[in-house]
């Protein structure tokens, strides 16, 4: 009998587990200390109002014979597809409903979509970044090269044509450094990546955030639809972290090595996935719908407001960052030469605020920091006033 050793290669995931423990240890020594946390990726607003109504509406319907649904569409209902579809085509980029699958997580699909990549697979992932792409592609056995992010590039890391790569994964705005690539950076990847015949595979799941004239997403750019992937999410979007929902565009004519990857993706999920509750697919809809987006943008206006007391904290302090503008996240460098762990340490201690030590998203964090917006205002605030006092 033999396992999948390749999860021995995996590196024990402490970060979150860690920051528990020495918050836990804080706490039970200084009972009388209020904590405020700036390190969770998690959202704090409550779902928009029209999103619950038409979830509420959808329940109802499901206790009716005649409007009971059982199993759903495969792909997802077509209502959703549809106003998935038009939130792209406001954005100038014109997908069809047969390109959009609907899930339960971008995490997910940003695992699954490994399924259709040959084992072994070359893959080019940046440092720092989500986890999630590393620790899939070696449970995978794939080869991985890292594209270092670095205060010289601002955390864009850039094609390097010397370098051949099958699978090229893109995060922007990023998690965990806010970075956002320009049309001309993006552009640059969608040439490197067809003219190696690899395949991008974009994450938008921050692209709500973005209020510059930058591009929000890949399929905004010319001979995209040749060679990239996109996977969007309505967790930081619509506030579904709880709820689930997201989706992952492939687009009809997309080949690599003789095969159609919109018919494998799809053949894929028909047989591996059943689809997400249609309640929760009519909840997703409104949050697409003007009324719900609207409501969405202002929860997106809110945490974006944080970020700029974030940003404007560090202005003041001489601390360089990057993010904060056109991302839920501002990634800091450590003051004073500091490790990342050291930093978190005395955040802790000294202001008790808990943040993120950026070495837990890759060797390139080291040094670095991360903090979030998805708190309340009133934390935010005070978290800053604390973090000005102690520097
Ligand atoms: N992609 C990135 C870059 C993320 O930061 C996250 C969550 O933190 C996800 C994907 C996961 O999204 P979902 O909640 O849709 O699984």
């Amino acid at each position: 009998m033999k396992v999948n050793k390749n999860y021995a290669n995996l590196q024990e995931n402490y970060l979150f587990a860690e920051i528990g423990r020495k918050v836990r240890e804080y706490t039970a020594a200084n009972p009388d200390k209020k904590i405020i946390r700036m390190g969770i990726g998690d959202v704090t607003r409550p779902l928009a109002p029209a999103v619950i109504a038409a979830m509420q509406k959808a329940t109802s319907e499901m206790g009716v014979a005649e409007s009971f649904r059982g199993y759903g569409e495969d792909y997802g209902y077509v209502f959703l597809r549809e106003a998935i579809r038009g939130h792209y085509v406001k954005k100038g980029a014109d997908i069809t409903t047969e390109e959009i699958f609907v899930s339960d997580g971008a995490k997910s699909d940003v695992a699954n979509i490994l399924d259709i990549f040959a084992a072994g697979s070359m893959a080019l992932i940046p440092d720092p970044v989500y986890p999630v792409y590393l620790d899939t592609n070696i449970m995978a056995g794939n080869k991985v090269i890292l594209t270092p992010g670095t205060v010289e590039n601002n955390f864009l890391p850039m094609p390097d044509a010397t370098v051949d790569a099958d699978i090229i994964y893109l995060c922007s705005p990023n998690n965990p450094t806010g970075a956002v690539y320009s049309a001309e950076q993006l552009q640059k990847w969608v040439d490197y990546a067809n003219e190696k015949d690899a395949v991008i595979l974009y994450d938008s799941a921050y692209e709500a955030f973005i209020s510059e004239d930058l591009p929000s997403t890949i399929f905004q750019i010319p001979g995209a639809r040749e060679c990239a992937i996109e996977i969007g999410s309505l967790s930081k979007t619509a506030g579904f972290t709880g709820t689930r929902c997201a989706y992952t565009i492939v687009p009809e004519g997309l080949t690599r090595d003789g095969m159609n990857l919109n018919k494998m993706w799809r053949r894929r999920q028909s047989t591996k996935y059943n689809q997400l509750p249609y309640i929760i697919q009519r909840g997703a809809e409104a949050a697409f719908l003007a009324e719900g987006f609207a409501q969405n943008m202002k929860n997106v206006a809110y945490y974006l407001e944080n970020a700029t007391i974030i940003s404007k904290t560090l202005d003041e302090l001489g601390i360089w960052y990057c993010g904060g503008k056109n991302a839920p996240y501002v990634w800091l460098k450590c003051p004073n030469g500091c490790g990342s762990w050291e930093f978190f340490d005395k955040l802790l201690q000294e202001a008790n605020v808990v943040g993120t030590p950026g070495a837990g998203f890759g060797k390139q964090g080291e040094g670095f920091f991360r903090l979030s917006s998805f708190g309340s205002r009133e934390n935010t605030e005070e978290a800053m006033e604390r973090v000005r006092r102690i520097m």
